[in-house]
């Protein structure tokens, strides 16, 4: 294989996830794509370079915005979602910040799931409310909440494939279609789902982005995140609308994005040249390095975790001393049948349960005596790791809601998060039953 297009992502997933994107004659002959450690690239000329410059030509010029090493990672999750082209940079949260600012614009409004991971909540009510962008929350099983929270500045949906603790599942063709309806695009934060389980551009999405630490990456050792364009929405339709494609650009020669680099690279480049350029959350080619290797498996972990987590969850849902157990997978969750439409291969392996409450003992006190006595599961804010994680979402990522928004968001002083891991999960459910036992 010596060409990224001799591999059909569609057809062979699993072929994808160890190959595309990665031509051994281009790259010096490596096995394995190499770690590009430098800052800067040299030029052939100073006319390469004025053309490097002005867009006139693609090439790679600082480590801000590329590396040989992060241009694989970016064409590998690209084809793994099904996309046009990606945009790879220092972390998930960066790669949410420069998708939203690029699509909402000057002044721009976005609508997005009060279900969002929390780093994403603060960036959309307090750092992008700085700046003057503006966020309306809904409740994303809600789909009147959507239509009503349309405003003319409207530019961009966005909510998380599945969400968590509670693992939500999103009904992403109905809220594509509202988007649709109200001329913007959806982008999706799938980092739980992953392309394996999901791609939300089959179902109407626009883009996917990733917290590329988490499940692409596997191995809990290196932050990145990944912006994706499904190549699906056409900016073109109403120009007016979305002038950072249609106008031309007077910092790259008045190159108008959208005729130069058409509907599948006018997006990436945007975010690449102007959001990344200008703020810098650059990908180390260490990092992009790290997240490569960690997709090569990326089915066969996740697969594994989905159904450990699936037996962990059966076994926790028939235990006494648990109150619920949030799990779609189980029949009589609330999101169970939108589980069965949108992930036929399995449900992630983030959930979460609830400790039963005694009448005598404080909750904290109880919920501190279970996360202290396991020893299989680590308790660490992360997900997504080969080691299985817990974690206390009212003490931790949800500290600062008070009772009646932990009751909006799903949560309880007894919820326990779990990331389920690549361990044996009969060791797994042997911690659990040790841990409750205690109680
Ligand atoms: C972790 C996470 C992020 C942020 O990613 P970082 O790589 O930690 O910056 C965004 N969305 C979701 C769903 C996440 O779990």
């Amino acid at each position: 294989m010596t060409s990224p297009d001799a591999v059909a992502p569609a057809a062979s997933f699993a072929t994808a996830q160890v190959q595309h994107g990665f031509e051994p004659g281009v790259h010096h002959r490596t096995a394995v794509p190499a770690i590009h450690q430098t800052a800067a690239y040299e030029f052939a000329s100073l006319q390469e370079a004025a053309d490097l410059f002005a867009l006139r030509k693609s090439g790679i010029i600082y480590s801000r915005n590329s590396s040989p090493t992060q241009l694989i990672l970016e064409e590998r999750v690209a084809a793994l979602e099904g996309g046009v082209s990606a945009v790879a940079v220092a972390s998930g949260q960066a790669a949410v910040a420069i998708t939203l600012l690029a699509l909402a614009g000057r002044g721009g409004h976005i609508v997005a799931a009060n279900q969002l991971y929390g780093g994403s909540v603060d960036l959309l009510q307090d750092t992008l409310d700085d700046f003057g962008i503006t966020t309306t929350f809904v409740d994303q099983d809600d789909a009147d909440a959507w239509r009503a929270a349309v405003t003319p500045q409207t530019r961009v949906f966005f909510a998380e494939s599945v969400a968590n603790p509670i693992a939500q599942v999103l009904d992403i063709r109905l809220v594509a279609d509202i988007a649709h309806d109200a001329g913007v695009p959806l982008v999706i934060d799938n980092t739980v789902g992953t392309p394996h389980l999901i791609r939300p551009g089959d179902h109407g999405a626009d883009f996917s982005v990733h917290s590329a630490t988490k499940f692409l990456a596997g191995h809990g050792t290196s932050l990145g995140g990944v912006v994706v364009d499904l190549g699906s929405f056409d900016f073109g339709a109403e120009p007016e609308k979305w002038p950072q494609f249609t106008r031309s650009q007077h910092r790259f020669g008045d190159v108008v994005p959208w005729e130069k680099f058409g509907r599948d690279r006018a997006f990436t480049v945007l975010a690449k040249s102007k959001y990344v350029s200008d703020l810098g959350p650059a990908l180390s080619p260490f990092n992009a390095w790290q997240i490569l290797q960690g997709i090569e498996t990326l089915d066969l972990r996740v697969s594994r975790q989905s159904s450990s987590a699936l037996k962990i969850a059966e076994h926790l849902a028939a235990h006494p001393k648990v109150a619920a157990v949030h799990h779609p997978g189980l029949a009589g969750n609330p999101w169970h049948e939108l589980a069965d439409h949108y992930l036929p291969r399995g449900v992630p392996s983030v959930f979460s349960f609830d400790v039963a409450p005694s009448g005598d003992e404080d909750e904290i006190e109880r919920v501190a005596r279970l996360i202290d006595g396991l020893e299989t599961f680590r308790l660490v804010a992360n997900i997504g790791d080969a080691r299985s994680i817990v974690a206390h979402p009212a003490s931790m990522t949800h500290n600062h809601l008070n009772a009646e928004q932990r009751a909006a968001a799903g949560i309880s002083l007894g919820t326990i998060r779990v990331s389920v891991g690549l361990e044996d999960p009969a060791d797994l459910i042997a911690d659990l039953e040790r841990a409750l036992a205690l109680l």
